[in-house]
């Protein structure tokens, strides 16, 4: 078992840590998914989404979004490998849902699996 959590913001990178929550894992085998679906903060403000499975394993981490309705792609692993300035023009995309600029670089992303788009 983990003693916490460690996932990075998937707005700016930062770091987030958060307390294992065995109570996470109950929900988890309770719900018909399988994954417990929490909110995190990170220091900069955002809200973050983490899907946690009966294992206690982070399936999937997402920013949340307001109402906005479902994005088309998400990040599913940290984006830190990337230079900031690059990694803030994707993640701004991502939100945005405006590509222009980044269609090359999200592309890969999403063939390397960092990205998973509808
Ligand atoms: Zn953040």
């Amino acid at each position: 078992m983990l003693p916490e959590y460690v996932v990075n913001c998937p707005i700016c990178g930062a770091r987030i840590t958060a307390p294992y929550d065995p109570k996470a894992v109950e929900a988890a085998l309770r719900s018909p998914d399988g994954l417990y679906i929490t909110t995190l903060k990170c220091p900069n403000g955002h809200y973050v989404l983490i899907a946690i499975d009966k294992d206690g394993v982070i399936r999937r981490i997402d920013a949340e979004r307001g109402a906005g309705g479902r994005p088309d792609c998400e990040v599913v692993k940290p984006l830190d490998f990337l230079p900031a300035p690059i990694r803030q023009r994707v993640l701004d995309a991502l939100q945005t849902g405006d590509f222009r600029g980044v269609e090359k670089i999200v592309e890969d992303l999403r063939r390397a699996g960092v990205i998973r788009c509808l």
